[in-house]
């Protein structure tokens, strides 16, 4: 689909800018033509010889000169115009193909991701969806007990929990794209959403024995936000913390500030993640190997967390060693 787009758009452009070059050629010509061709240039010496512009005397070997050599310009002009035209006609298709490139490459990159998101969503969907049905199914066979029945429950339980937890971050995914052309930011203290988030996982980090440590900022930091987003991007970061921290490990959350960002830094005694996969966890549906925490997610958390931080022109730095653990940075603009 695309090659052949690119194809058609290359002729387009390379037709419009030879056409433009043609034309731009042909009009010097004929300007250049009427204002010394065809012994004009004689007449123009003679009305300036009559206007006094001109002193002595113009005589008709001078002015049969003067036509050779306004001829001998128009002709070096000619063939000058026909060499630069002849050489666009390869130059011109380079420059149009570079063009093409240039627009349709990013288009082309969307469209890829697209189909990749979508390939991804109905893989990750249909997993939970063949259990429940393969389950289901087992149990209908024959006639059971009622713990099997209620084991039944219990599990096609967990998958729809799995399930609704793939489509929310879908919906999260899908509205913070949104908010990037519908930006309703208010003023957000960045201490109160991370207190908050740290309040609603404490429990979560207490099962693992993981001891939580808060260093809130000495003065409040104000950043422009939407606050529920903020909050969903620091979850999915100390939630991570804490899924990928063994037990009775140890997390660091810190809010400091430079002159222009507000830092919230999670450091935590985890598993860590390898340099080369650094830049790959910010990816849609990425996950280092699953087996490795024994946990089981999407790999949206950090993609959702990268596009949350788009929207607020933040950023995020990852430092980590395997073993020892891993620190996010993030940086929001204070307001
Ligand atoms: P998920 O947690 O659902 O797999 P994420 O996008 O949140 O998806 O994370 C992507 C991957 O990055 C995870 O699979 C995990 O291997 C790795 N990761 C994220 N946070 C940490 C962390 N604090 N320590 C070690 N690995 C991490």
């Amino acid at each position: 689909m695309f090659t052949k787009a690119r194809i058609r758009l290359t002729i387009l452009y390379s037709l419009l800018f030879l056409f433009f070059f043609w034309v731009f050629s042909i009009g010097i010509y004929y300007w250049m033509n009427r204002s010394i061709g065809e012994g004009t240039i004689v007449n123009q010496v003679k009305q300036q010889e009559q206007q006094g512009k001109n002193d002595g005397e113009f005589n008709d070997q001078q002015a049969a000169i003067v036509t050779t050599a306004g001829d001998i310009a128009l002709n070096q002009l000619k063939i000058a115009l026909l060499v630069l035209n002849g050489g666009l006609l390869f130059v011109i298709p380079f420059g149009a193909w570079v063009l093409t490139e240039k627009t349709l490459g990013p288009l082309q990159e969307i469209h890829e991701q697209q189909k990749q998101f979508a390939s991804d969503v109905s893989h990750e969907l249909r997993t939970p969806l063949s259990i429940m049905k393969g389950e289901i199914e087992v149990a209908l066979h024959k006639t059971r007990s009622l713990s099997d029945y209620k084991q039944t429950l219990v599990s096609t339980k967990e998958e729809t929990e799995r399930l609704s937890n793939l489509v929310e971050n879908l919906l999260f995914l899908t509205r913070a794209e949104k908010g990037k052309m519908q930006k309703q930011f208010s003023v957000v203290d960045i201490t109160d959403v991370v207190g908050q988030v740290i309040s609603n996982l404490h429990k979560k980090a207490e099962e693992k024995q993981i001891t939580m440590k808060f260093t809130p900022p000495e003065n409040s930091l104000v950043v422009a936000g939407e606050e529920y987003l903020l909050r969903q991007m620091i979850f999915n970061i100390i939630d991570n913390a804490i899924k990928y921290t063994n037990k009775k490990g140890r997390i660091a959350v810190t809010i400091s500030s430079d002159k222009q960002h507000a830092i919230i830094k999670v450091k935590d005694t985890g598993l860590g993640i390898n340099k080369e996969e650094q830049e790959k966890i910010f990816d849609r549906f990425y996950r280092i190997d699953a087996s490795r925490s024994g946990t089981k997610g999407y790999g949206l958390g950090l993609s959702l967390v990268k596009s949350i931080l788009d929207l607020h022109k933040g950023k995020i730095r990852v430092t980590s060693t395997i073993g020892k653990g891993t620190t996010f940075s993030v940086f929001l603009p204070l307001s």
